[in-house]
This record gives C-alpha cells, sequence and structure tokens, in this order.
C-alpha cells in the first residue's frame, strides 16, 4: 500500500490553523482544544495493517487479496517510538490509549508494548477479533492491560464463518473471551457489526447468550470507512431497531452515560441481566463529542475516522527533536482539528476514494 499520497505534512496542520506565537508559547496542558472546542481524550494506535480475517465489511476479500500489498516491517514504528508518542498524549491529556489494528495480537511481542503503555496514567484497552486471546490473556493482564474488547459478529457459527470469511469458528472466539474474564480483562466488551441481511438475525441470540454473563454486548452499525467495503445505507440497520428488538423479548431500560461523550448508548435488561450497549456512528452521530485522535501503524496521525489524509508524526519523530517537537507537532494538528464527518454524511460522501481502510488507521 502506498502511503505518501495521504499524508498531509505537520507544516500544514499549522498553515490550516496558524498558531500565534503566544499560542505557540502556551504551557501545552490537558486544556489543549481543537476548532470546535473538543479536548483530546482518547488515542487509539494501530499496531499492526495486517490480519487473519477477512471481515466482508472491513478486509473484503476481493481487495485484501494475496496482490494486496501491506506495510513492510522497517516502516512500523517500533514499541519505543510507540511509548514515546503515547507519553507525549498522556502529557497533553489523553486519559484513555487504545491498541487496536488490524488484528494487534498478531503483532510479535505485543505484550511488551502493554508492558511499557501500562506505566502511563491512562486506561488501556485493546480490541482484538478473539483469536489468540486464549492464548495471549495471562501474559496482556501481567503485562498490565486493563481491559479488552472482542469483535464477534455472531454466535451461530455459520454466520460466524461468513462474516469473517476465513471459516474461523466461533468457539474459539468464545475461549478467548472466557479466557480474558478468568484472568480479569473485565468487564469485557463484546462489538457486534451488524449489516443488514448478513448477520442481523444473530442480534436475538447474541443478546440472549450474553445476557447474565457480566460481559457488556454492543451492537454498532455498519460504517462507510475506506474505499473497499462496498457500504450501502440500506445495509445500515439502525440502532433504535436493535434496541427494539431486543426490548421485544427481554425488556430494557436506558442507562445514564458514564461520562459526556462515551460513544455508546447504553441500556439494561429490567430483569438485572446486565448491561448492552449501542454505538449509532451513522444515524446518530456524536462527532461533536469526538475525542479521539489516531496513530497508525506508521506513525501518520488522523484526526478522524474518515480522515482522508494523516499527519507525519514519524518524520518529526526521526528528525531527533525531542519531546517538546513532538508535543508543538501534535498539538498543531489538534488545534487545526475541525472534522465532523457523520455528522455531513450523505450517499455521495461515502462514495470519494482516497478514505483510509479501518485495518490500516485503526478501529
Ligand atoms: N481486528 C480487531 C477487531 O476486529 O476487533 C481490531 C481492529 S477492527 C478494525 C476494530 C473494530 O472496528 C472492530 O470491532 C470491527 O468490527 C470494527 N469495524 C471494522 N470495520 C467496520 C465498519 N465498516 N463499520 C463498523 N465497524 C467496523
Ligand atoms: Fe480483521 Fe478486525 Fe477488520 Fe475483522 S474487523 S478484518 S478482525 S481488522
Ligand atoms: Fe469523530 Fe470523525 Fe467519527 Fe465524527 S466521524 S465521531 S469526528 S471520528
Amino acid at each position: 500500500m502506498k502511503t505518501d499520497a495521504r499524508v498531509i505534512p505537520i507544516a500544514s496542520a499549522l498553515d490550516a490553523a496558524p498558531p500565534t506565537g503566544d499560542e505557540l508559547a502556551l504551557p501545552l496542558s490537558g486544556d489543549l482544544l481543537d476548532r470546535r472546542q473538543r479536548r483530546v481524550r482518547d488515542l487509539r494506535i494501530s499496531v499492526t495493517d495486517r490480519c487473519n480475517f477477512r471481515c466482508v465489511y472491513c478486509m473484503p476479500k476481493s481487495v485484501f487479496d494475496q496482490n494486496y500489498t501491506f506495510l513492510p516491517r522497517k516502516q512500523l514504528l517500533s514499541f519505543e517510538e510507540i511509548v514515546r508518542i503515547a507519553s507525549v498524549f498522556a502529557d497533553l491529556g489523553v486519559e484513555k490509549i487504545r491498541i487496536t489494528g488490524g488484528e494487534p495480537l498478531l503483532r510479535r511481542h505485543i505484550e511488551n508494548l502493554i508492558e511499557q503503555l501500562a506505566k502511563l496514567p491512562v486506561e488501556l484497552t485493546l480490541t482484538t477479533n478473539g483469536s489468540l486471546l486464549a492464548k495471549k490473556a495471562r501474559a496482556l493482564k501481567d503485562a498490565g492491560l486493563d481491559r479488552v474488547t472482542v469483535s464477534l459478529d455472531g454466535i451461530d457459527d455459520a454466520v460466524f464463518k461468513r462474516m469473517n470469511d476465513v471459516d474461523y469458528p466461533v468457539g474459539e472466539v468464545l475461549d478467548g473471551i472466557a479466557a480474558a474474564a478468568a484472568v480479569g480483562l473485565a468487564p469485557v466488551k463484546i462489538n457486534c457489526v451488524v449489516k443488514r441481511g448478513s448477520n442481523d438475525d444473530q442480534i436475538l441470540p447474541l443478546a440472549c447468550h450474553f445476557r447474565h454473563s457480566g460481559h457488556i454486548l454492543r451492537f454498532i452499525e455498519v460504517m462507510d470507512v475506506g474505499t473497499s467495503n462496498g457500504w450501502r445505507m440500506d445495509e445500515v440497520l439502525p440502532s433504535a431497531d436493535v434496541i427494539a428488538r431486543i426490548n421485544e423479548e427481554f425488556p430494557l431500560e436506558a442507562v445514564d452515560a458514564n461520562y459526556a461523550g462515551e460513544v455508546a448508548g447504553r441500556w439494561r435488561y429490567r430483569d438485572g441481566g446486565g448491561e448492552i450497549g449501542v454505538i449509532s456512528s451513522v444515524t446518530q452521530a456524536f462527532c461533536s463529542s469526538c475525542t479521539r485522535i489516531r496513530l497508525s501503524t506508521e506513525g501518520q496521525l488522523y484526526t478522524c475516522l474518515f480522515a482522508q489524509g494523516g499527519h507525519d508524526l514519524r518524520a518529526t519523530l526521526r528528525k531527533g527533536g525531542g519531546n517538546e517537537a513532538l508535543r508543538r507537532a501534535i498539538a498543531a494538528v489538534w488545534r487545526g482539528r475541525d472534522d465532523r464527518y457523520s455528522e455531513i454524511r450523505t450517499a455521495a460522501t461515502a462514495l470519494p476514494a482516497g478514505k483510509i481502510e479501518m485495518s490500516y488507521i485503526g478501529g
């Protein structure tokens, strides 16, 4: 995959939002705000663009086949570089770091990275397809990981295999979830991307399976990320419909958000069966409270999941400017941020080429 065309030099972030001398002199502390007065709170770090699944809405086989060029290993940020960047983000106010990918557990010795990141004053989580979780849960916990989110698009083996498109059996992911819970990576969150007509028949069976389990099941509206997943609006099942379907069988009541800007809408079973969530990225955009920034595997910063370009932090890092140069570069990118893609999405904006693939930028 070529990356140069989509890299916006850090200098152009400065051009887009020319900071005054005074702004640059400001102490870069916790109240760093973007152009829409949003602070930077969550950092997602992609540690690989590779994956052993080919989920139909993320890495369709027709595109991610044997001819697809993944990033050469030497282009990836080293663990040391990731930790340096993460520590600067923590200084700038980031409170949560999520490790993602591609499939993050494919990155060799990932627990060594976790161990370093766990020293920062942040909540540390990881999103995984669960295929390697049974093997790695203990090492991840010992390294200091707080929680995991596991993607699971069906409980029926045939549906699950069709969604991951590599014939991966659901039982092994369920074993991974059980292992994570057993070592205390809890509460485990389970993410199901709902694609109408493909796996929406799994909503009730999944709800049934995870009621009273202590795990938090969340349904996500399928999004038009990247350019290869052939997204169509009519494949989005609105979260309101998901809630209505579950409520009919197992009555639900709304729960207050844990904090302002929480992405998932929270619900609980009236009979005490636990909590579920919905992430309505398409039908109820939450850009106005979006505090997320993403660091790609090769060190590009993305201020939106739907960005068409990143900012080259690796170059800043490798020029040897020290942490102060990193702080200024990151602050300039965040201060210039004006993204609100989901608020202005239309069938037309969903089409243009050039959007970054989810497997590259990190979910
Ligand atoms: N491989 C890991 C996994 O699947 O959990 C981590 C990376 S994956 C890109 C992160 C999350 O993005 C997953 O929960 C996945 O279901 C979600 N995702 C990927 N493509 C999506 C899409 N088109 N719409 C909504 N969610 C998507
Ligand atoms: Fe891989 Fe995760 Fe994308 Fe599925 S959603 S293809 S598991 S990166
Ligand atoms: Fe945040 Fe961009 Fe998603 Fe809006 S579309 S919530 S700005 S990542």
